[in-house]
């Protein structure tokens, strides 16, 4: 069991940490497998599924965190999430309070009431932006213009006082950060159909998308003190960029080159 793996080894390095469990509530958009309490604007008679039943997956979240594991569970449709924040409630209530950092993966579409949940439980917001910027172009076709008010709803949650932690999903989308930083500020979608950006009231600011890339991600992974901020003392991982991101039109922040990167303090890559 990974628990007993990690009591006599410890939870990896830097590089490769152990400790985290990913589960799964719901399928995706795309194959109309995300779990909605109302059906698909485009098929009326579908509503999406569990991949795990709710008692299952509430007894292992339950087991789990009991040994001391973090989860991170994958939930994107509304019913889907709004059923993890009912299991992560009801396994913090029972649990005993502790320093657990629950994860929610992808945090797709939102049913408005849930949102100021995450800040009350203290579930963490982990998302991936590029994902809106990609699905944007097609997913109001698939929940219906309502519906995407609150997906991918980065403005909402931050303005609620959610921890947002953004990654890449890789592979399922390229792991760049620049992209998804571009995609949570600009939200113009992969075919340029929504220049002003696709539901521009979810967009956020450069320092905000910075932020859930780097200190918020180290804090969804207990790595805090050793990542995410440049101070003395930490692990020294950066880049050196050839434009200011905070200073330039947002349009442009995907073409920026990196010129130099620094892992650990060594430089490990150099733009020739
Ligand atoms: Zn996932």
């Amino acid at each position: 069991m990974l628990a007993n793996k990690i009591e006599k080894e410890g939870k990896g390095d830097h590089w490769v940490k152990i400790g985290v469990l990913k589960g799964f509530v719901d399928g995706s958009l795309g194959s109309h497998t995300a779990a909605f309490f109302e059906p698909f604007t485009d098929a009326p008679t579908e509503s999406g599924l569990f991949v795990n039943s709710e008692e299952e997956l509430y007894q292992w979240v339950s087991d789990a965190d009991k040994a001391g594991l973090q989860l991170a569970i994958h939930a994107i449709g509304d019913k889907a999430i709004h059923t993890l924040l009912n299991i992560y409630e009801r396994v913090g209530n029972e649990n005993g309070t502790k320093d657990r950092r629950f994860r929610m993966e992808h945090v797709q579409h939102l049913d408005a009431k849930d949102i100021p949940r995450f800040k009350e439980l203290r579930v963490i917001a982990s998302m991936q932006p590029y994902h809106a910027i990609d699905d944007g172009r097609w997913a109001a076709r698939v929940i219906g213009p309502e519906r995407i008010k609150t997906t991918y709803a980065f403005r909402s949650l931050l303005d609620a006082g959610t921890a947002v932690a953004f990654g890449s999903d890789w592979f399922v989308a390229p792991p760049t950060p620049l992209e998804g930083i571009y995609g949570a500020v600009t939200r113009r979608t992969l075919d340029n159909a929504n220049p002003e950006g696709w539901v521009p009231e979810q967009k956020i600011t450069v320092e905000e998308a910075l932020k859930a890339y780097t200190s918020q991600a180290a804090y969804a992974s207990f790595d805090e003190s050793i990542k995410g901020t440049l101070k003395v003392g930490m692990l020294a991982d950066f880049v050196i960029m050839d434009q200011n991101l905070l200073e330039i039109d947002p349009v442009l922040i995907k073409d920026t080159k990196i010129i130099q990167t620094v892992v650990g303090g060594n430089v490990v890559y150099e733009r020739k």
